[in-house]
């Protein structure tokens, strides 16, 4: 298992860890700021900083084959012989990239709020962020973009806790997306709430309040099917 510095402080940019693997799919560490790809939001990038001041540049992180487990990928070219299991790194993530992930992806939550219907499907990248939605109304792109410049000014805080399995269930209503279901078996879910706008079970990395977005915009809405309506969030400024 890798300790998930991530879950509980989004904002924590680096981190000293200890090599516990390294293999042909990456570099794994007994506790990491870097974010797996998961939930629709992209995996880090960022640097292993050795001993000797060796940087080591990893770009994306994935989910390992055992559960709890974070793969560090390396670049192509990097050297992983200099590495030894045991020895402590600084992990240091690509902290632009990341803060334009959180900002993306505490937008989408604000979306969920203005488009009350499920959602089947999300992407979430420093580039853009993508929410599909079930649903065959048509959605005002303009109206949107106006309503989330509004949820942004409000300033609502952003907060996350963890609730029990069972609440969860009694609760059903929380889980707003088809496509990815919290994980069971843990006993506890992370939820998030965006306060006074929106509330649901994430494991994602979000800004701590919704000012923090800054300008966003509704870029594109696709008919991508019957039933479904692809929504696209841009930032104002170049990536
Ligand atoms: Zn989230």
């Amino acid at each position: 298992m890798t300790e998930e510095l991530f879950r509980e402080d989004a904002t924590a940019r680096q981190c000293e860890a200890r090599i516990t693997a390294v293999d042909a799919a990456g570099i794994r560490l007994d506790r990491t700021v870097f974010y797996p790809h998961g939930g629709g939001q992209a995996g880090d990038a960022g640097v292993l900083r050795l001993a000797d001041d060796t940087e080591l540049r990893i770009v994306d992180t994935r989910k390992g084959e055992q559960p709890g487990e974070i793969v560090h990928v390396p670049a192509p070219e990097a050297d992983l012989s200099m590495l030894r299991v045991g020895s402590v790194v600084t992990a240091q993530i690509d902290w632009r990239r990341r803060h334009r992930h959180m900002r993306f992806h505490t937008a989408t939550h604000l979306l969920c709020a203005l488009v009350p219907h499920p959602v089947d499907g999300c992407s979430i990248t420093a580039d853009y962020a993508r929410l599909d939605f079930h649903m065959t109304e048509p959605l005002d792109k303009e109206a949107l973009t106006q309503g989330l410049a509004r949820l942004v000014a409000e300033a609502h805080p952003v907060l996350h806790r963890w609730i029990s399995e069972a609440e969860l269930d009694a609760n059903p209503g929380l889980v707003r997306s088809m496509s990815v279901q919290p994980p069971r078996g843990l006993g506890t879910v992370r939820v998030i709430e965006v306060a006074g706008v929106d509330l649901q079970p994430c494991g994602g990395t979000h800004v701590a309040n919704t000012a923090e977005i800054g300008p966003v915009i509704v870029t594109k809405i696709e008919k991508k099917s019957a039933k479904t309506r692809r929504v696209l969030l841009g930032l104002a400024e170049p990536a």
